[in-house]
């Protein structure tokens, strides 16, 4: 229920309470206090009372003498009722106040000699008393003195206290009240703010920012942590718009193309090698334009964070597949594919598809980007607890400064240089995409003219000797070597 209302009504009802509980043990603090004070205050006056009274006894030597003398000092007082009496509870002296009835014995009797005891007793007629007794050692008999006095007075002015508590304790609770609802919502106040502010951010407006009165504060720490979210979200969505602008434009050229093609051979009536050629062309544009399509779909997946089925599988099967698809396009463009020795047989933990898609794409662009007759090597190695992989050529290599651009989605060091096939400037986003999501690293060397080499680290663990088995057939039945995308 509480846990229902705002933020300002919970922080003033738990500040309400909490001032109540201690506003509480206050008035019960300083009741007991007083009461203590009062107390000690009138033992005080009983204790002196009994000495002046001692004093008489111990002064007068002749009982007769002494028992006149203290009813004539002691027989009537304002604040005391005072009794003295043998042993065998005969009188000596009775005040005014207890002369028929007589003061209580006391519940334990004093010592002697000793210190008077006090305690709380009802004495009839006089009603709660506080009484202080004592015995005294005379030459004659062991008197007990003692002496009484109301506690009315006492328990008057602790009322008094306890309604001025009660009639404070309401008044300042509401107050208090008051005070922590209004400062409450003045705390909150940037609160509502950044709230209006934030429903004003959509994703056309993406530039703003939350305002903050004082960054230092928790509330200045919220709206920097959501203007960092926010400035995020706007380089997100930056990029995206640039993806689909840059995919559109990629699509575009080549239909283009495709358009121009089928528009200038329907123009007039041709040879039939005419239209072999022509639709030749347009064939090449077509594949170029599935490949492109393939990669984008690969992109938007991989962006997709679809949960990886990851398994336990072995990398130099995967390696071992890819280059074997990739050893029949190798022949077919008069390129020398080859593996740099024995692939180390280890064990990652992946997504098959996705990483034989990788080694696909690495040595489908060391084969566009060599000369024909060029060489490309393939490896893999076991480094501790590594697989590394790498794919390496004798061509034309990047020059430097590309190199830092490359895994940039559509950047092409340059659109006319494949030597054969096509260049979406989408294979090694997809390659880093594929790495990264398996907690490996993907690191490129070149330089123009000594060629190039992509090396992939992946976490592995040894594995026996490669099996001897089929690869399995949903990855040989797929008509593209570059899979399922
Ligand atoms: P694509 O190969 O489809 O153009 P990539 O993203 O795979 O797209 O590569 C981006 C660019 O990096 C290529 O256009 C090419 O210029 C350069 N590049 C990639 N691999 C190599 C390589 N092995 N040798 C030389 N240049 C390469």
């Amino acid at each position: 229920m509480i846990g229902r209302l705002p933020i300002r009504w919970r922080l003033t009802l738990w500040y309400g309470a909490v001032l109540a509980a201690v506003l509480t043990i206050f008035a019960a603090t300083v009741d007991l206090l007083m009461a203590r004070v009062l107390r000690h205050g009138t033992d005080q006056g009983l204790d002196h009372q009994v000495a002046v009274i001692e004093e008489q006894i111990l002064q007068m030597r002749e009982p007769v003498a002494l028992r006149e003398r203290l009813a004539l000092l002691f027989h009537r007082h304002p604040a005391f009722e005072m009794q003295v009496t043998e042993n065998d509870d005969r009188a000596w002296l009775r005040s005014e106040g207890v002369e028929k009835q007589g003061l209580p014995r006391p519940a334990v009797l004093p010592e002697t000699p000793g210190e008077g005891v006090h305690e709380d007793v009802e004495v009839p007629g006089v009603g709660p008393c506080r009484m202080c007794s004592k015995v005294i050692e005379t030459p004659y008999a062991f008197l007990l003195v003692q002496t009484a006095a109301s506690t009315d007075a006492n328990r008057k002015h602790l009322g008094e206290l306890r309604r001025v508590f009660l009639a404070t304790g309401p008044i300042l609770l509401v107050a208090a009240l008051g005070c922590g609802y209004l400062r409450a919502r003045k705390g909150l106040a940037p609160v509502e703010r950044m709230a209006a502010e934030a429903d004003q951010i959509t994703a056309s407006r993406l530039d703003r920012r939350l305002a903050a009165p004082n960054p230092d504060d928790e509330l200045g720490r919220l709206a920097r942590t959501l203007n960092g979210m926010i400035a995020r979200l706007e380089l997100s969505f930056g990029d995206v718009q640039r993806f689909t602008a840059d995919a559109a434009h990629e699509l575009r050229t080549p239909l283009a193309v495709l358009r121009g093609e089928a528009e200038v051979t329907l123009l007039s009536d041709r040879e039939p090698a005419e239209y072999r050629r022509a639709l030749e062309s347009m064939l090449e544009e077509i594949e170029h334009l599935t490949r492109l399509t393939e990669d984008l779909l690969s992109l938007s997946r991989e962006d997709a964070q679809i949960p990886p089925s990851f398994e336990d599988l072995r990398l130099d099967e995967v390696v071992r597949d890819a280059f074997g698809t990739m050893t029949a396009v190798a022949a077919e463009v008069d390129r020398r594919l080859v593996l740099a020795g024995e692939l180390a047989p280890c064990l990652v933990r992946g997504d098959r598809e996705r990483l034989r898609r990788v080694v696909v794409n690495l040595i489908d662009n060391a084969l566009k980007y060599t000369r024909a007759g060029g060489l490309v090597q393939v490896s893999l190695a076991l480094r501790g607890d590594e697989a590394v992989m790498t794919v390496a050529d004798d061509g034309d290599g990047i020059p430097p400064e590309h190199l830092p651009m490359i895994f940039k989605r559509f950047y092409r060091v340059d659109a006319s240089r494949p030597r054969w096939g096509s260049s979406t400037g989408l294979g090694l986003p997809i390659c880093r995409t594929v790495v990264l999501s398996h907690g490996g690293t993907i690191d490129v060397q070149s330089a123009p003219g000594a060629g190039t080499r992509v090396e992939v680290v992946l976490a592995a663990r040894p594995a026996g000797p490669p099996r001897r088995e089929e690869p399995a057939a949903s990855w040989r039945s797929r008509p593209s070597y570059l899979g399922n995308g």
